[in-house]
């Protein structure tokens, strides 16, 4: 049972293909389910990025509309997600711009630390000036604060800022152990991301300490590529369904008008 749960599209201005050709190669390859995830307007949340990473606005309605075309061709069911910014502050503001569309699921994403955007490939200087210990910390109380905001669904790329290949120095299983309880305490969900493979640190996100935590304290997961491209459609899927059932994960979590369903990782 493969789904392709974090697709983007190029309204974002950093994707590139249009929506039916993600959803073509998506059924080419025998998905069973897909969902768009786009960049959420960050400016309906009340913040302006430095570089400009998500879609704009005046582009939402759009988006919603072309996925609910989509949603009558396809001969798969197409869910509508998107990926949004946990901005510490910005809670209300969030709850409110979400309540407006009916999503089958909202992806909590981490972006962001004080304004810094350290996924960006134009602001990779700043890592090498920071102790990547303290950087992993204050990241992942980031992601139980946004676990305990109780805005999402899905918890996106749990582990990112380890993109450039920056670990920790010393032993953060603490870290992990704390982020994983307060996820589980949250019921959200965990994607295994597979755009990780394809970053310089050539591991999916989350790596596989996280996802044996995961496992342990009965944390679903979901599956999505990050597609930026049509071509990127399904990316590691497979190998992050053999990953997951090599681990002992038997199932994985689809949603629908922002309820979980699980299903079985290999039906029979
Ligand atoms: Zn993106
Ligand atoms: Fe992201
Ligand atoms: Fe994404
Ligand atoms: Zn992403």
């Amino acid at each position: 049972m493969i789904v392709d749960y974090h697709l983007h599209t190029s309204r974002c201005g950093h994707a590139t293909g249009t929506m039916a050709e993600y959803a073509a190669a998506a059924e080419k390859q025998g998905i069973a389910e897909i969902g768009f995830a786009d960049h959420f307007p960050l400016e309906l949340l009340g913040f302006t990025p430095q570089h400009r990473v998500n879609m704009p606005p005046e582009e939402l309605d759009k988006y919603v509309a072309e996925v609910r075309r989509l949603q009558s061709r396809l001969s798969i069911p197409v869910r509508l997600g998107a990926e949004v910014d946990y901005l510490p502050g910005r809670e209300k503001e969030t709850a409110a711009a979400l309540a407006r569309h009916d999503f089958d699921y909202c992806i909590g994403s981490v972006h962001f630390l004080d304004g810094w955007d350290f996924t960006h490939p134009k602001e990779v200087k700043r890592y090498a000036k920071l102790d990547i210990d303290e950087l992993y910390e204050h990241y992942f109380a980031l992601i139980r604060d946004m676990a305990a905001s109780g805005l999402f669904d899905i918890v996106g790329h749990l582990d990112v800022v380890k993109k450039f290949a920056h670990f920790p120095r010393h032993d953060w299983s603490s870290v992990v152990e704390a982020t994983c309880r307060e996820i589980k305490k949250a019921d959200l969900c965990v994607e295994v991301n597979t755009a990780g493979w394809r970053a310089a640190v050539k591991e999916a996100y989350p790596g596989v300490m996280l996802l044996r935590k995961c496992l342990e304290l009965g944390i679903p997961v979901t599956l999505g590529s990050d597609a930026h491209s049509p071509k990127e459609v399904g990316s590691g899927l497979r190998r992050a369904v053999l990953l997951l059932a090599r681990l002992g994960f038997r199932e994985i979590a689809t949603f629908c008008s922002r309820r979980r369903i699980m299903r079985p990782l290999f039906p029979l």
